[in-house]
């Protein structure tokens, strides 16, 4: 008889582990491993407590113990734990004490720790009503019990760690402003998030499962080929640390027909008998950065012809007139001389534009030394100079005669005239008349310059303020420029506290305003 209920007691013992161990949920691994303690040892009341990692004693699970006792009974647990002089039964004796506390019919504790591999994890402790003697083999049981039930716990303790990493990791990959994709070793699809959606066009329902080489489509590869690199060998695990990763970067064909310029990064992941697994790629847009480079590049160009034109004017005009072998007439020496004073103003104010423009772009601002100022007047200044420079081109001041004094920066807001007059010529190759204007209200002065050139389209005027930008067209393919001067004057009107803008169709001219508070 005794025999026989042993062996039912390991039969009960062995399918609990069994439940336990095929169980992953640490939640549900506590609950059944203190269900089976408690039910083995004939209790009504039991709890586990896990050691976290300050090594504090806390309760994850308990059988009969209500949530609001738990927390105090914890509190306890702790103090007897901290206590080193306790042994074994002064230990259960307190426990008990504490137990009588919830239920008074309580007579006996056991407590078993539940260890791993050498490190304790946590303290599984069953309360029972009435007091018997455990047998050395009840013992020897309950401890192999526990000791199964430690293995679970640790798993189950794993894999919850495992597991919010993934979720971390599936986060980041999700969110990530990069494109991320990950390929199996045949190159089909595995993971997709939704930067790369954006960028390609394509959804992750649908490129999951894919081969990679139906979605990324390239219109043009400036650099590197993930097919020919696997056919090459890449990626090599014992290879030298260079080649680890493959860069390729290109013009991708979006889903919808538009292309898009990305970098992307593979990387390879290896399984641990060395053959590949998986490749990563991290996919960058970089059509930004490539047309940054674009306009970079338009840029120096133009600044060079720009910087070019008026040196070799100076240079050819002071070399005329410093021959010994003629004598010039004095009307010669002073029109030679104009133009080398005239080509100097025009190198002074490119220079003068790059030097604020770099200023503006390391966020030094522009210094605006304000004083009492007549744009009226200004504007006549800059006209009569012009003037000397056009002949194709009609200038016209049309202020009224009560045009009020403003207080504003006059190297500055000439900077600004001589942009958009200079504009208004080079954009009105057919010549014209250029009006500049202005007039007032109680708040605020408005000055303007009207042409009867080529104009732009309502998409141009919304980027010709931006730095370097130039309408790309046949005219300023052919005009100097660099894309500086607008961009200078919208930060020099904004310094004043003012507004600029254009209105134009193409054309039809443009009229530039800029309005300054008074
Ligand atoms: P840049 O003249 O050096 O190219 P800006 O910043 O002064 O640079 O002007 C930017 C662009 O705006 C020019 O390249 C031109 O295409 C356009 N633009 C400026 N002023 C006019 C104008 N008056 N009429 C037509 N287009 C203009």
């Amino acid at each position: 008889m005794l025999q026989d209920f042993r062996v039912r007691q390991r039969d009960f013992i062995l399918e609990i582990t069994r439940a336990i161990t095929a169980q992953l949920e640490l939640s549900e691994v506590l609950r059944r491993v203190l269900n089976a303690s408690v039910v083995m040892l004939g209790g009504q009341l039991g709890l586990i407590a896990l050691r976290d990692p300050s090594e504090t004693y806390r309760i994850r699970a308990t059988l009969g113990i209500d949530s609001e006792h738990a927390g105090e009974l914890g509190d306890q647990l702790n103090t007897l734990l901290a206590d080193e002089s306790l042994d074994y039964d002064s230990f259960t004796e307190q426990l008990t004490r504490m137990a009588i506390g919830l239920d008074r019919r309580m007579r006996q504790s056991f407590a078993l720790p539940l260890v791993f591999a050498e490190q304790p994890l946590g303290l599984l402790i069953v309360f029972r009503a009435q007091r018997a003697l455990a047998t050395a083999d009840d013992i020897q049981i309950l401890q192999s019990f526990a000791d199964q039930a430690a293995i679970a716990v640790h798993n189950a303790q794993l894999y919850a760690r495992i597991d919010e990493e993934r979720q971390q990791l599936a986060a980041i990959v999700e969110h990530s402003a990069d494109g991320v994709m990950i390929l199996d070793p045949d190159l089909h699809i595995v993971n997709f998030n939704r930067a790369l959606e954006r960028m390609t066009g394509w959804r992750p329902e649908d490129a999951i499962g894919s081969s990679y080489d139906d979605v990324i489509t390239w219109k043009k590869l400036n650099q590197g080929d993930l097919r020919r690199a696997l056919d090459d060998g890449w990626p090599n695990k014992a290879g030298d640390p260079a080649h680890e990763t493959l860069y390729v970067e290109g013009d991708l064909m979006r889903r919808d027909g538009l292309t898009k310029s990305v970098g992307i990064i593979f990387a390879p992941l290896f399984s641990a008998d060395g053959r590949l697994a998986r490749i990563i790629a991290n996919v960058r847009d970089i059509t930004n950065f490539r047309q940054a480079q674009e306009m970079q590049n338009v840029f120096i160009s133009g600044i060079s012809h720009e910087l070019k034109t008026p040196v070799a004017l100076i240079k050819g005009h002071a070399a005329t007139l410093r021959r010994d072998d003629v004598e010039w007439d004095k009307e010669i020496v002073r029109e030679y001389s104009a133009v080398i004073e005239e080509e100097s103003d025009r190198l002074t104010a490119l220079i003068e534009n790059l030097l604020t423009a770099s200023r503006i772009q390391a966020q030094e601002g522009i210094n605006i030394d304000a004083g009492d100022l007549r744009l009226d007047q200004l504007a006549a200044r800059v006209v009569e100079r012009f003037n000397t420079q056009t002949s194709g081109h009609k200038l016209v001041l049309d202020f009224p005669p009560n045009f009020p004094v403003i207080q504003g920066d006059e190297t500055r807001l000439r900077q600004v005239l001589d942009n958009l007059i200079s504009n208004a010529i080079k954009y009105s190759p057919n010549g014209g008349e250029i009006t500049i204007g202005g007039y007032a209200t109680a708040a605020s002065a408005t000055v303007y310059v009207k042409d009867q050139g080529v104009g732009m389209s309502d998409a141009d005027q919304e980027r010709i303020f931006e730095r370097f930008y130039r309408v790309d067209g046949a005219l300023s393919r052919k005009t100097q420029g660099t894309g500086l001067g607008l961009y200078l004057a919208k930060a020099i009107v904004e310094a004043h506290g003012g507004r600029i803008w254009v209105e134009s169709a193409p054309g039809q001219g443009a009229t530039f305003f800029f309005t300054l508070p008074l």
